[in-house]
């Protein structure tokens, strides 16, 4: 038996300081680069982040990028909202420990202020992702009154607690969240709104302790190789004919990596890999309603 599996290209568009001149132009190339491969790759299907830190509260809602995100949405492709708000952190607003995810008061002004401009300029998010992996419940909840219900920050394994990343137990394909915890499927008969697409993972891990970072068991084209993409890719195909049902992950990539001719070369070949194993590429909103409709 084989079962389709349903993936959405879960496109980070950090700019990377270090991999990346801060000119809006070098942004710009990757961002462009990377659109191509995904048009040629995967029909278009995917989400790419937009980027909002407080380095960088309102820089990804204006031009150039504006314009590049609506032809990004033409193209077939859909946004996420991405709050990177510790790892691009200014000196000044850098906590010593802990996240600002853990802090309502900072992030619900934020969610609330960009989910609307991008509404206002026609261009609605269509998921979220979070920072390290981040999520929780409360922010879940003001997600849900911003009308965007599909998230994209689960990485079953990881367990990162002092930067609210809680998924040691979360499932290994596309579940809607209990509103007992963000890494918990919901009962059935339990309402819920909320729909996680992990990244795709072999379900290994490299020591007893869970990871706190993505590796090579996971879909993510730059902490990996290719041949342990398509290792991983291979086990999440025979868990979906093992179980008889189509199974629904995202693969991971990111923009600062796209004019390395390896990095971006790779990322090519593995969704080349994937479609022609049973790979299907869909956006967010098509994966839900796949799921819906399962
Ligand atoms: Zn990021």
């Amino acid at each position: 038996m084989t079962a389709k599996v349903y993936f959405v290209v879960n496109i980070d568009s950090d700019p990377d300081p270090e991999n990346t001149p801060p000119n809006n132009d070098a942004v710009m190339e990757k961002y462009r680069i990377t659109k191509e491969i995904l048009d040629d790759h995967a029909g278009g299907k995917g989400t790419i982040c937009i980027h909002t830190s407080p380095m960088y509260r309102d820089r990804f809602f204006r031009e150039p990028f504006m314009e590049f995100w609506k032809s990004w949405v033409d193209g077939g492709g859909e946004l996420t909202l991405h709050p990177e708000e510790d790892l691009y952190s200014t000196p000044e607003t850098r906590l010593e420990s802990g996240t600002y995810y853990n802090d309502i008061e900072h992030m619900d002004p934020i969610l609330r202020a960009q989910a609307r401009f991008m509404e206002d300029n026609n261009l609605p998010f269509a998921a979220y992702k979070g920072g390290y992996h981040g999520l929780t419940k409360n922010i879940v909840h003001v997600l849900k009154k911003i009308k965007i219900n599909i998230d994209l920050t689960c990485a079953p394994g990881i367990h990162w607690p002092e930067k609210a990343a809680h998924w040691a137990e979360a499932p290994l394909e596309a579940f809607y969240m209990s509103s007992e915890a963000c890494w918990k499927k919901a009962q059935k008969g339990e309402e819920s709104s909320m729909f996680e697409i992990p990244f795709g993972w072999d379900g290994q891990r490299r020591d007893a302790s869970p990871n706190r970072l993505l590796d090579e068991h996971y879909l993510v084209n730059e902490f990996s190789n290719y041949e342990a993409l398509c290792r991983v890719w291979d086990t999440i195909v025979d868990r979906a004919a093992k179980a008889d049902s189509p199974q629904i992950v995202s693969i991971l990539c990111h923009t600062y990596a796209m004019k390395d001719n390896e990095l971006s070369g790779r990322c090519a070949n593995i969704l080349d890999y994937m479609t022609r194993h049973e790979g299907v590429p869909v956006t967010a909103r098509e994966a839900k309603k796949i799921y819906d409709e399962m």
